[in-house]
């Protein structure tokens, strides 16, 4: 069965053919890209109206973490609480109804008190329901006493809080981090981890979202992984399922060619766990570097070796060094990085000869254009935390493109909003002018850009002949509202392989 859609203003993203007002689909596949409606057609035809709507490659979202979008979404999402109180009210409602508590997306640099939660406060507010807070990035967590029992977390360790006492704070950091929250979420039945990931599938659909790495943090077992790709693959949009084990033969026997995203090279400048070459402006610590050149060399040298490529998150200036490093390293034993399509996820704090050496490798950055919009700038957060000279030398997306590198953009969701449309604004109205990206670079960082990570440029990103009619109809032309206003651009319609799937 044939689609023409009609009436919409096509940016191809094609250079030889740039524009268009209707498209023709076969079977899920472009047929032709018209300048006027055809008339007279041999055959039956479904005719969808786009009532002049802007008509782009469905957006890609190149790094994001499904299941945490889901269940961090709605009544379990703090992101808009802006005081302690409120918070503890939205968690007294959940502890009304749930056994076990796992809200998150709070950031306390937007908290009028400047602090996180206190486990006191949280065991007001949540009794013995185990409660945990996820901070925005992920990287440190907020527990109460329940929470601490329930997992049996030995506070002497590193990475828990404590106060002049001697007592835990509640606020967990680094491995002891990553290690809680896993733990917690574990605890949850997995048809709820399914149900979230279904319910963040179409969150992406209604942003235009039609391809979406989901990046899987942790080292779960090969059964549990392999649940997790199957039902990635049924999901109505295209899910590339990312295991960050760093276990080659596991992610082999999973299948597929990418992996990682979120293998940790470091934390996040929030959580003062960037690793940095220079201490933070608010600590005297210059974060923590959990994997060194030398290992991260075995890790992709190996991996080359059978085909597949990594990505890492890298934050801090002594992270992506040590990232970029180990990519020279694996280049001078093999003599070629040639089929590999290795990515730096995040890549904040870049230094300039960083990006040069990451473009003449062509290593692909993976990168996050919100992370600028929700704490670059004046008196926001990367100030705060590194100062303002090195704020203002931060997400360098301009320079990267520039470079040569091939910029791939993502959300990082439930870090930032599951929306391209709101990573497209961040990146044309970057705090830092010489960063800007046009409206024209800034969506190809997220369709045919991002399409090459999943080695996907022949297949979709471009709206042309023989690709997929994976798409999305906006309300408008990008380029025709004003540039402070495109992130509240509405999505009218997402399209994969030509069936609408937005709105459902
Ligand atoms: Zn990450």
């Amino acid at each position: 069965m044939r689609s023409l859609f009609l009436n919409a203003d096509i940016a191809t993203l094609d250079d030889a053919h740039p524009a268009g007002r209707c498209l023709l689909v076969n079977d899920g596949v472009i047929e032709g890209v018209l300048d006027d409606a055809p008339t007279g057609l041999p055959w039956a035809v479904k005719v969808i109206d786009c009532e002049g709507g802007f008509m782009v490659p469905g957006f890609h979202d190149c790094h994001a973490h499904l299941t945490a979008t889901g269940l961090l979404s709605g009544k379990h999402d703090l992101s808009a609480c802006r005081d302690i109180d409120s918070m503890l009210k939205q968690l007294e409602q959940l502890a009304a109804s749930e056994q076990i508590i796992f809200a998150g997306n709070f950031d306390e640099t937007k908290l009028a008190e400047r602090r996180h939660a206190s486990l006191r406060e949280l065991d007001a507010a949540c009794g013995d329901r185990p409660a945990l807070l996820s901070r925005v990035d992920g990287h440190s967590c907020v527990v109460n006493s329940a929470a601490l029992a329930l997992l049996g977390v030995d506070t002497a360790q590193a990475g828990v809080d404590r106060d002049e006492q001697g007592a835990p704070t509640g606020r967990l950091f680094g491995p002891a981090n990553y290690a809680v929250q896993v733990g917690f979420v574990n605890r949850m039945p997995f048809k709820q981890h399914r149900r979230a990931d279904r319910e963040a599938a179409g969150l992406a659909l209604s942003a235009g979202i039609t391809t979406l790495h989901n990046v899987i943090e942790g080292d779960a077992s090969y059964e549990i992984l392999r649940e997790i790709y199957i039902d990635n693959a049924v999901l109505p949009l295209h899910v590339i399922p990312k295991s960050c084990s760093t276990n080659i033969g596991k992610i082999k026997r999973l299948g597929g060619k990418l992996f990682g995203g979120d293998i940790f090279v470091d934390g996040s400048i929030g959580s003062r766990t960037a690793a940095l070459e220079d201490r933070y402006r608010d600590l005297d610590s210059r974060g923590l570097l959990y994997l060194r050149r030398e290992r991260l060399a075995e890790l992709f040298f190996e991996a080359a070796e059978a085909g597949l490529s990594p990505g890492v998150h890298a934050i801090g200036d002594d992270a992506i060094e040590q990232a970029v490093g180990a990519w020279e390293d694996v280049l001078a034993r093999r003599g070629s990085l040639d089929g590999l399509r290795p990515s730096i996820d995040h890549f904040e704090i870049a230094r300039p000869d960083h990006i040069t050496r990451a473009a003449r490798l062509g290593v692909f950055l993976s990168m996050q254009p919100a992370f600028d919009y929700l704490w670059g700038g004046q008196g926001g957060m990367y100030e705060q935390r590194l100062g303002q000279e090195r704020a203002v030398s931060m997400n360098l997306l301009g320079t990267a493109r520039r470079a040569g590198c091939v910029v791939c953009a993502g959300s990082d969701s439930p870090v930032t909003n599951i929306s391209a449309l709101l990573g497209i604004h961040s990146a044309v109205n970057h705090n830092v002018p010489a960063e800007r990206l046009s409206v024209d670079e800034a969506l190809r960082c997220y369709t045919c850009d991002a399409a090459k990570l999943s080695f996907g440029e022949d297949r979709c990103g471009r709206l042309m002949p023989g690709m997929a009619a994976d798409l999305a109809i906006l309300e408008k032309r990008l380029d025709s509202v004003a540039a402070d206003s495109i992130k509240d651009v509405q999505v009218r319609m997402t399209v994969v392989d030509g069936v609408v799937q937005y709105p459902a």
